[in-house]
């Protein structure tokens, strides 16, 4: 009987166990089969609110966008007698605001570095503005017109944060110029920022007549290629002869008119696309041309070298 009794005890063990088993078995798939879903459905919800608030965040700003641009003109060319309220906070600019320095070459010639940008408006009064067209708009439908605001996102805790980068070149059309870029929250600050930074990187160019075509000696186009180079971008800036135009894509003709270039061939590679890097590698190019030094006065003469400002005797002849 023993053994019998051992039999049972062992069959009911085991149908225990099995029973345990099966217990224990569904409730792990279950919960295998729980968890995935509670984390679908909390993922799921979320996303498609974030991409709801996305949309309208980016119609409003699309809608300021185009408000503030028609408002930008106006505001940029009205200046009022600024320079009599500035205070200069530099040595450069109390020396510039006493008149001990009255030329703008004085300066960027000795290399001093120009912390005010009132320093650039006080020496060049008639200094032209303008933004360059680095962003895109974000359609329905198609989208992609160029715009004066790069705008970017980042997604945080209490949404999306926007952010405005912009690109400024400003110059006196007379052998000076300087690109600024700026990013803010908002597209004034921003604007704002790019054209105090173009005022502070201004730099004087060479300019004269390299072309074999032309070889009037006027200083109407550059005296020699030069190339600038940023992340892929190559830009080569070309002599070309008097009546050619400034052949380029148009943000460069923008740099190019403003640094009072008439006549010129911009070859680039790359991808050009980007115009943030094609400003930047425009400018590098500028800054090679004003850093290559000739000394042999027979060849300034020849190729009609100019640095910086044409005098006045020059721009008479022209006339
Ligand atoms: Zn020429």
């Amino acid at each position: 009987m023993s053994k019998k009794e051992s039999q049972d005890h062992n069959v009911k063990k085991a149908s225990k166990k099995k029973e345990k088993v099966e217990e224990k078995a569904p409730k792990q798939e279950e919960q295998v089969e729980e968890k995935p879903v509670q984390e679908t459905e909390e993922t799921l919800a979320p996303k498609t609110e974030e991409v709801t608030e996305s949309e309208e965040v980016l119609d409003d700003a699309s809608d300021e966008e185009v408000v503030e641009e028609e408002s930008e003109e106006v505001e940029v060319k009205t200046n009022p007698s600024e320079f009599e309220s500035w205070v200069p906070k530099t040595r450069l600019g109390r020396l510039v605001k006493e008149g001990v320095i009255s030329n703008i070459d004085e300066i960027l010639s000795k290399g001093y570095r120009i912390l005010e940008p009132e320093i650039v408006d006080y020496l060049i009064p008639n200094l032209e503005k303008e933004l360059i067209l680095v962003g895109q708009a974000k359609g329905k439908f198609g989208g992609g017109s160029r715009r004066v605001f790069r705008q970017t996102q980042k997604k945080t805790a209490e949404g999306n944060k926007p952010k405005f980068s912009t690109a400024a070149v400003c110059g006196d059309m007379n052998g000076h110029v300087g690109i600024g870029f700026g990013k803010s929250k908002d597209t004034v600050p921003a604007r704002e920022k790019a054209i105090k930074q173009a005022k502070l990187n201004i730099i004087k160019i060479k300019r004269g007549c390299g072309s074999w075509e032309c070889a009037c000696g006027e200083p109407h186009s550059i005296p020699f290629k030069v190339s600038g180079k940023c992340g892929s971008v190559t830009v080569e800036i070309l002599p070309a002869p008097k009546g050619k135009g400034i052949v380029a894509e148009k943000e460069i003709q923008k740099i190019l008119k403003l640094a009072g270039i008439t006549d010129v061939w911009v070859n680039s590679s790359g991808q050009a696309r980007k115009k943030i890097n094609l400003i930047k590698a425009t400018f590098d190019a500028l800054k090679k041309l004003s850093k290559i030094k000739v000394f042999d006065e027979e060849q300034i003469k020849s190729l009609g070298i100019v640095d910086g400002a044409i005098s006045q005797k020059v721009e008479i002849e022209k006339n």
